[in-house]
Formats: structure tokens, C-alpha cells, sequence
């Protein structure tokens, strides 16, 4: 029966027969059992589905995953132990040394880090590109060694909204997937799939937990990329795997085979699983996700309404204002909302925002975002400290920019802790 997102939400993934654990239950075991050698064996040859150890597959995870790969309408889905894992798998799977990507420059703080740090030392070149180039410039950028594209839904912290058509079309046009991290929309509020991407990954940490305990990470692929119609560009996907017997991904296991391929290959060599226990947090969360997102909206709205309003705030930045640049594209590609995090900043210096934020009561300073707590943080003063301000700006992130992650509280109560804080400077 085909159900809305929010149905989606209770009951995709796991669906229990006569008798069976109504909540997906936890199979908190590292192996499982086989009746003889064959059947074992035929698993190792992936030529049966079935758990042999759970550094490569739990059940529990595979139910979370079947959820979240039908509320954002894919084809085959993985959790990862944290969105780090997520990002470095779904780019990892597809580039070797010596291979080439493209990303957006407003993304996550770590995973431009990944990209643009650690994986070049695997060889791997990343071009970041800023995403408000128009199309026939970001297409320079793309190389014959070129394999993927990469942007974020929302960007954090910066809160710009990807245009989707510009970016699938450039990535389709060049025989290539478009990757975007849809953390901060959440498949209820946007499916990327539907919009033109080809593979999206999450920080299930975020609003998707939901209530700050658990780190993890999700990929789900549409299925749709044609690795074999671009087959020399794609040999780990399109050429015989010798660590399966000599195997090809993209004959053997069609609309599957990305996926495949991360499970079988990257998971069984680095392990980056999610526990089943932590898999099933992320469960619970998914369950009330639609009720939070729809008031972390109406939050988040209100509140950057109230500093867009104040005279003590220099600039406010939230995609349902119409004075952000992504109004537009909010409007096109998150009808229902965008997320509840914002950013803006006082007037004055980094000493005006530490003493606004100083001043605070109910908001709590963390490193955290997209929690059902408030939280705030100020990048120049926490995250990227280590930076010049020129620095910050090459980042995308401007020296005053301090990120607003609206949660779950009373919207007025949020308001009168902003509205005393900024009194006091
Ligand atoms: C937090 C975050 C990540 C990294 O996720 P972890 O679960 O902390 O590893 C990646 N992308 C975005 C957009 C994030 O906000």
C-alpha cells in the first residue's frame, strides 16, 4: 500500500508476522548461525542473502535502513556508525587514488575536512566549488577523472539551499551521480532522490535521532545511475571484484550493485558498522520525526522573524524568510519547511557574539546541531577557531556567523532568553 511520508515514519522497514515484537526488535549478536558449510559458503560468495557477522550486516540495521530508504524513495539503503562514515563511503565507493570530485565549498566543517584533507592523502582530489556559480562555470571544473558530485541539502551552518536542477543537470550532463547529504531537510521535509540526485547520505546524529544520543549515519541510493553505461569511468562497480571470486557488481546485482558494494567491500574492510542497539535509537527517532520537523519549522520561523525584526542584530540568514537568497529555491524543493537552524550575528566583534552567548540561559553552547533542544555556536569562536577570518570567509563562513539550531521548546520561551541576552550588550 503505497502511504504518505508520515505513515512512512511508523511503519516502513519492519513488518511483523503473526506473533513477532510489534518495535523492531535488537538482534544484539555479532554472528549467526548456519544449518551446513554450503549454506555458509554461498553466503561468503554473496550468491545467497543472509548475516554472518555484523561488522558487514545486522538485521536491526537492515529494518532501519529498508525504513529510511523508502521515506526518502530509493532503492537500496546502509547505516553507517556516524554521517563522517556515510559521506566518506558514498564518495569512497565510486573514486580511487588518482580519481577526481567536485563539491559544494558550503558544506559540514568535516567533511570538507575529509574531502579536502584526509582523502587527499588516499590520492583522491577534491574541487570545491561555490554553489552559486551558474552552470556553464561549475562546468569547468569537470575533469575526465571527475567521478561524482557533492552537495548538501541545507548547507551547514551556512543555511543555503542546493538548486537541485542546476546541479543533477551538470552531473547527468557529464555521466556522473550527483551525492547530497540530506541532514538537515530530512526525508520529510525534502527527498533529493526525487529531485534529480542520484545517491543521498545523512547524519542520523541530527534530527533524525533527534534527542542528542546517538551518532550514526545512513546512505540510500535510488538505484538509478547506469554504472555500465559510463563503465569506464566506474571499474570497482563495472569490472570483476578478485576479492569475490571475480564478481562485477553492476551485472550481478543491477539497481543494487552501489550499495552491494559498499556492504560487501567497504563495510567488510573498515567496519564503520552501526550498532544494532544505536540503529534502534535511530528507530524511535524516525517514528516521531514528521511531528518535530513540522515544529522545529514553526520554531525556527518565528524566531528568525524576531532578529530579522531587532535592532541589535547585523543579519539574519533562515530559508523561509523571504530576504534569504534561498527563498526561492525553499519555496521549489521543501514546500513543507526547511529545518530549524538558522544563522545570524550581532552587531559589533567576536567579543559582542561571546557575550551574547555568554549571557544566555536556556540555549545551551554546543558543538551539536538539529537537536530538540536549542543550541548555538559561534564556528569562529568553536569549530574553525583555528582559522584567520580571511580563512573563514575562503570557507564560506563569515567571522560573525554564529549558527542558531532551533529545537523544541516553547518559541516563545526561546525568544525572551534571545531577547535578554541581547539587552545585556
Ligand atoms: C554532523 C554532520 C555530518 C557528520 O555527521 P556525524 O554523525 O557527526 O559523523 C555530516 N553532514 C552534515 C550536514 C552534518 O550536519
Amino acid at each position: 500500500m503505497e502511504t504518505n511520508i508520515e505513515t512512512k515514519c511508523l511503519h516502513a522497514g519492519w513488518t511483523p508476522t503473526n506473533g513477532q515484537p510489534r518495535q523492531v526488535p535488537i538482534f544484539q549478536s555479532t554472528t549467526f548461525k548456519y544449518d551446513s558449510s554450503d549454506d555458509m559458503g554461498a553466503l561468503f560468495d554473496l550468491e545467497a542473502n543472509g548475516y554472518f557477522y555484523s561488522r558487514l550486516q545486522n538485521p536491526t540495521n537492515d529494518f532501519v535502513a529498508a525504513k529510511l530508504t523508502e521515506m526518502e524513495g530509493g532503492y537500496a539503503g546502509m547505516l553507517t556508525s556516524s554521517g563522517q562514515a556515510a559521506n566518506f563511503y558514498a564518495v569512497f565507493n565510486i573514486c580511487e587514488c588518482g580519481d577526481h570530485f567536485i563539491s559544494s565549498s558550503s558544506i559540514y566543517g568535516g567533511t570538507f575536512n575529509l574531502f579536502g584533507v584526509t582523502m587527499k592523502k588516499m590520492g583522491i582530489e577534491c574541487t570545491f566549488v561555490d554553489q552559486n556559480l551558474p552552470y556553464e562555470e561549475l562546468a569547468k571544473y569537470i575533469k575526465p577523472n571527475t567521478k561524482c558530485i557533492f552537495g548538501e541539502t541545507i548547507t551547514n551552518p551556512t543555511c543555503n539551499v542546493l538548486d537541485f536542477e542546476k546541479f543533477s543537470k551538470l552531473a547527468h550532463d557529464h555521466g556522473i551521480p550527483l551525492i547530497v547529504d540530506n541532514t538537515f531537510a530530512t526525508p520529510v521535509n525534502c527527498n533529493p532522490l526525487k529531485l534529480g540526485a542520484d545517491i543521498v547520505t545523512h547524519s542520523t546524529t541530527k534530527y533524525i535521532d533527534g534527542h542528542g544520543s546517538a551518532v550514526g549515519g545512513a546512505i540510500i541510493d535510488s538505484g538509478n545511475f547506469d554504472w555500465l553505461k559510463y563503465a569506464d569511468k566506474f571499474p570497482g562497480l563495472t569490472t570483476p571484484d578478485e576479492s569475490y571470486h571475480g564478481l562485477t557488481y553492476a551485472k550481478k546485482f543491477g539497481k543494487a550493485a552501489y550499495i552491494t558494494k559498499a556492504t560487501s567491500q567497504l563495510m567488510r574492510d573498515f567496519g564503520s558498522i552501526q550498532a544494532p542497539q544505536q540503529a534502534y535509537y535511530i528507530q524511535l527517532g524516525l517514528e516521531s520525526l514528521h511531528v518535530r520537523m513540522q515544529r522545529h519549522c514553526e520554531n525556527a520561523q518565528k524566531i528568525a522573524e524576531f532578529l530579522e525584526g531587532n535592532e541589535k542584530v547585523a543579519w539574519v540568514n533562515y530559508p523561509g524568510l523571504k530576504s534569504s537568497p534561498s527563498y526561492e529555491l525553499a519555496q521549489k524543493y521543501c514546500p513543507k519547511g526547511t529545518c530549524g537552524v538558522l544563522c545570524f550575528a550581532v552587531k559589533g566583534d567576536r567579543a559582542a557574539a561571546n557575550k551574547f552567548m555568554d549571557n544566555l540561559k536556556l540555549v545551551t553552547i554546543a558543538t551539536h546541531v538539529a537537536d530538540s533542544k536549542t543550541l548555538i555556536l559561534h564556528p569562529a569562536s568553536h569549530t574553525h577557531r583555528q582559522l584567520t577570518d580571511e580563512q573563514l570567509i575562503e570557507a564560506g563562513v563569515a567571522p560573525d556567523l554564529m549558527r542558531f539550531s532551533v529545537g523544541l521548546e516553547n518559541a516563545d520561551d526561546i525568544i525572551a532568553d534571545i531577547q535578554q541576552a541581547l539587552d545585556l550588550i
